[in-house]
């Protein structure tokens, strides 16, 4: 009999892996997860206190991946792979960070099995994180109501799998639709050439129709279809999450932290903050390194105010390296300025009203939709 493929899940420190955990142990138990959590030696307590309470959570170990270098020369694996690149920081453009401390021990960890990796991107997001190229390793989205990647997703859609995905409708024995199901398949995507953002829509116009019609239908006919392929779900021999069709979204996330023991990962908690006589609420958007160069200024002000330590540690780093800012051209030193720090605030609680009046507060979600592979550190 052929191997069952291994499951695993990444716990980034944010709230949205956490609750995938959550959610799957509760809902799912006859899957068995190996949890693992990518560790930088460079998050915030906080994270570490999740990582804590969420294992108990789920009554299994959360194991802590280390790069291997650091972990054999027992040292900080940000700082051992910062001494390798001689002192160059990272940055959105030069991201070694991720590469060597999130993605390369993730791999290692998985080896060479077949696996699938559970991935924490919500229902209300559009994004797909990083996916690992290696073929052995494949993503399950399963807070999305489309549980497949892009690429799956591309696959069985392709125009030379119609009759086969006619088929697999067929087989599943559906009373009524199935004319419906027909016309919608049967219809070519005709992709072009190098159109990517014609071919993408495309995609997902043809994909939302069929999900229209049945999510858990859908499911079954992609699950036929990789029979046979070296998928690792193709070596499943049933599937649970191809009946689910429960779509998760932020405020699903929250409840279900918050009605579990684990809780909200505490640098979410919002804080007050005062500037010319108004009162605005910050909080850390995110998991991932206190330095992170994805965060936004208020969030380095929030560091400052309420990690004072480490927004010392973070302005160490950049005096090291001549010209080397971790935010967008600002030295940290000249952002803790008091009236720098007023301005920053003044700002945010500007945007922070006009987002409110149009009914989105969440600018954080969005800033880390932006970001395209960040599911490695923020999910
Ligand atoms: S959290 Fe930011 S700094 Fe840390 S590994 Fe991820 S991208 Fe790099």
């Amino acid at each position: 009999m052929t191997k069952p493929p291994k499951h695993v899940l990444g716990i980034s420190g944010g709230k949205d892996s956490a609750a995938l955990a959550i959610y799957l142990r509760d809902k799912y138990p006859q899957l068995d997860i190996l949890y693992y959590f990518c560790d930088t030696g460079k998050e915030l307590d906080e994270t570490y206190k999740l990582v804590e309470s969420l294992q108990s959570y789920l009554g299994k170990p959360i194991k802590k991946l280390k790069a291997k270098a650091a972990k054999d020369l027992d040292k900080n694996p940000f700082d051992y792979y910062y001494e390798v690149y001689r002192g160059y920081l990272p940055n959105n453009i030069a991201r070694w960070c991720t590469k060597t401390m999130k993605i390369q021990p993730f791999e290692d960890f998985v080896g060479e099995e077949k696996t699938i990796s559970y991935v924490g991107i919500r229902g209300d997001e559009d994004r797909e994180g990083y996916i690992s190229k290696k073929s052995n390793i494949q993503s399950i989205f399963p807070f999305r109501r489309n549980i497949w990647s892009e690429e799956i997703i591309r696959e069985v859609l392709a125009d030379n799998k119609r009759d086969q995905i006619q088929e697999h409708y067929q087989g599943l024995g559906l009373n009524g639709g199935l004319n419906k199901i027909s016309k919608i398949v049967s219809n070519p995507l005709d992709l072009q050439e190098r159109n990517f953002e014609g071919n993408k829509r495309k995609i997902h116009e043809k994909l939302n129709k069929l999900l229209d019609l049945g999510v858990s239908e859908f499911n079954q006919v992609v699950f036929q279809q990789l029979k046979g392929s070296g998928y690792p779900i193709a070596f499943e021999e049933d599937y649970p999450l191809l009946y689910n069709d429960e779509v998760l979204v932020r405020k699903d996330i929250f409840r279900m932290l918050e009605e579990s023991d684990v809780g909200v990962p505490e640098y979410y908690s919002k804080l007050e903050y005062e500037v010319d006589g108004e009162v605005g609420e910050y909080a850390r958007s995110r998991s991932g390194c206190y330095f992170c160069f994805f965060q936004q200024k208020i969030e380095w002000v929030w560091l400052y105010e309420q990690h004072p330590d480490l927004f010392e540690q973070a302005i160490a780093y950049e005096n090291e390296k001549e010209g080397f800012t971790w935010n967008q051209g600002e030295a940290l030193v000249d952002l803790k300025h008091p009236n720098r720090i007023a301005q920053i605030k003044r700002e945010h609680l500007e945007r922070m009203n006009r987002e409110d009046s149009i009914g989105s507060k969440y600018l954080v979600d969005k800033m880390v939709d932006a970001e395209k592979d960040c599911i490695a550190c923020f999910s």
